[in-house]
């Protein structure tokens, strides 16, 4: 694919997503700017700016363009925050926290797709990230507390006790949950003082938060 034509199918991306209900211009702009054809793998770079999942090394997969910006947008996110990310994958998402936030943690269980994730953000000069191998789960209590907390993969009935402690005072969590019914529903958790908000954001597709 010619590099027009690639430029003409980011256009056409970020058109979708405004008819999808993004609107945060920021979020717009970072989508903009990061090249989500090389976070996938190169047969898939032609649709890289297909608004679909892909499949990455290791049968994960990058998120839909439209989930991200909409995620991304509920997280509400500024160059003041601290962020935690689960489930680095790609990179994809961690690339656009990174533009958004003053400062990234992102935990992988996988050492290989870390490993990648590591290698893009190093050639895109993004240096406000640290990626971690290990159980997202656990959250990362070394950098706690976290203004905002990003997981991108299901957790199972409820979001893991160790991140909505790491959550700081006003903090948002973004995180689909597998209801046990076969589906998923994505949620925002906003922490007031000591109690959790849950506010249901739309059902969602997404791999399976694993417990190591
Ligand atoms: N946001 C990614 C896509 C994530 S796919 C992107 O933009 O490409 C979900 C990822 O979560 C997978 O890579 C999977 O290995 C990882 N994962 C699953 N359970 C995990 C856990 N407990 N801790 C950390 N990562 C986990």
């Amino acid at each position: 694919m010619s590099d027009a034509a690639l430029l003409a199918s980011k256009i056409r991306l970020i058109m979708q997503l405004r008819r999808n209900g993004v609107s945060d211009t920021n979020v717009l702009s970072a989508i903009e700017s990061v090249p989500r054809d090389r976070f996938v793998e190169p047969e898939f770079a032609d649709k890289s700016y297909e608004d679909i999942a892909l499949p990455i090394a290791c049968e994960q997969t990058i998120s839909q363009p439209t989930i991200v910006a909409l995620m991304t947008q509920a997280l509400d996110v500024t160059d003041r925050h601290m962020v935690l990310e689960i489930g680095s994958g790609s990179g994809y998402q961690t690339a656009i926290l990174a533009k958004l936030s003053r400062r990234v943690h992102s935990i992988e269980r996988l050492p290989d797709l870390s490993a990648l994730a590591t290698e893009r953000l190093e050639q895109l000069k993004l240096r406000n990230v640290t990626f971690h191998v290990g159980d997202g789960t656990q959250g990362w209590p070394h950098a706690a507390p976290f203004d905002r907390i990003m997981v991108t993969a299901a957790a199972f009935a409820d979001a893991p006790d160790a991140l909505l402690m790491q959550l700081a005072d006003d903090g948002i969590m973004v995180i689909p949950i597998d209801q046990g019914n076969g589906q998923q529903t994505l949620f925002r958790i906003t922490k007031e003082g000591s109690t959790f908000v849950k506010t249901p954001l739309g059902e969602v597709r997404f791999v399976p938060l694993i417990e190591d």
